[in-house]
């Protein structure tokens, strides 16, 4: 759901996207603002405090951003590339190419965040506090923009995984254990006990007829209950696949098909009798593209006869390929992060085999039957 968005432009060399929800939060968040102003200063205009509601709403988001640059920019600093900045509901995400390697360095960039955040939020409060001169409109939002900032810094450090918070404590049991499994398995169980009782707070409180606050403290209890649980089942996805290769998994027989053929007849021919789902598309020893059963839906049923292969293949540009010494968890994230099912294994120009989501979900599914 995070690759959906549109593209803002880049910052500091890091690509940066706006996920779609954020429009919906930004007027909901404009709103309750503008209603806050409305109350807060009953001689200001409507249009005033709608004006107001704005600009506090881009600023903040203005701080959201700086929250998430700065975990990126102490990540790049470090070595890991980042793939890009996603914003969204509740805030942001750092896509991280790879995880970081040592304790000190994710330690380093979980806290840059929330420093981001409280130092953004003691400028705004400063502002508001002490320079005695400047227009009530700015002072207004200054004081909202402080404690939100802080509010952010508040929220991102509680101590469960996958939080800023849980992501501190993690690397600090994984300095002093040297156990990364280990340390996950605590940050994250500790962030799904706050999900809980964030959870329970949130009902105890719609029961005590403060139904909006319950509502939205249930909803972010459920939320990172969620992503406690998931980042934890990725981690041990990846314990399982990580250490071998794609040459163990790959398959090598892969009936190539030349792109004069039509859907007809490969579905005739190879989907139907043999039960296979992709072909590379070869014509003179050259890899054209591949077709799956995914390119093949999409063309319907009455072109199947007309339509060819090479027309309806996925060229071989647009295909990421892997090597057949690269690692199974490299595998998983390029599928994972391109919501694709297959890979060609290519090794010194030329196709070696494929290798598919199904591969590596029966190789999981075996090891973890036989607990292994
Ligand atoms: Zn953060």
């Amino acid at each position: 759901m995070l690759r959906e968005g549109i593209s803002i432009g880049k910052a500091f060399g890091i690509p940066l996207r706006l996920h779609y929800s954020w429009f919906i939060v930004f007027v909901l968040i404009t709103w309750s603002l503008a209603y806050n102003f409305v109350h807060a200063y009953p001689h200001w205009s409507l249009v005033n405090s709608i004006v107001a509601g704005v600009v506090t709403s881009l600023l903040l988001f203005g701080s959201v951003l700086a929250h998430e640059l700065s975990h990126s920019i102490v990540a790049k600093a470090a070595g890991i590339p980042i793939q890009s900045i996603n914003l969204f509901i509740f805030g942001g995400v750092s896509q991280l190419v790879e995880e970081p390697k040592q304790p000190q360095v994710e330690f380093r960039m979980a806290l840059a965040g929330p420093l981001t955040s409280l130092v953004l939020g003691g400028i705004f409060l400063a502002i508001w506090y002490w320079l005695g001169n400047v227009p009530e409109f700015i002072k207004a939002i200054c004081f909202w923009l402080g404690w939100m900032n802080i509010a952010l810094a508040a929220f991102n450090l509680i101590p469960g995984f996958p939080l800023d918070g849980g992501r501190v404590l993690r690397s600090l049991l994984w300095w002093q254990s040297q156990d990364l499994r280990r340390a996950t398995r605590i940050a994250s169980n500790i962030g799904r006990g706050i999900g809980y009782l964030l959870i329970f707070i949130g009902i105890a409180l719609i029961f005590f007829g403060n139904w909006i606050n319950g509502l939205w403290l249930a909803f972010i209890g459920w939320f990172l209950g969620n992503a406690a649980a998931s980042s934890y089942r990725q981690l041990a996805l990846q314990d399982i696949l990580r250490g071998h290769h794609v040459s163990e998994l790959m398959i090598r027989d892969c009936p190539t098909v030349p792109p004069q053929v039509t859907i007809q007849q490969l579905v005739n021919d190879q989907i139907l009798t043999f039960g296979r789902r992709c072909f590379p598309v070869v014509q003179n020893d050259l890899v054209l593209g591949l077709i799956t059963i995914h390119d093949i839906k999409g063309a319907s049923r009455e072109q199947w006869s007309a339509k060819t292969a090479g027309e309806v293949m996925t060229p071989f540009a647009n295909l990421k390929s892997v090597r057949p010494d690269e690692d199974l968890t490299t595998v998983l994230k390029i599928l994972t992060e391109r919501n694709i099912n297959q890979l060609l294994v290519v090794e010194d120009g030329k196709i070696v085999g494929i290798i598919a989501r199904d591969h590596l979900l029966s190789f999981i599914s075996v090891r973890r039957e036989l607990g292994t």
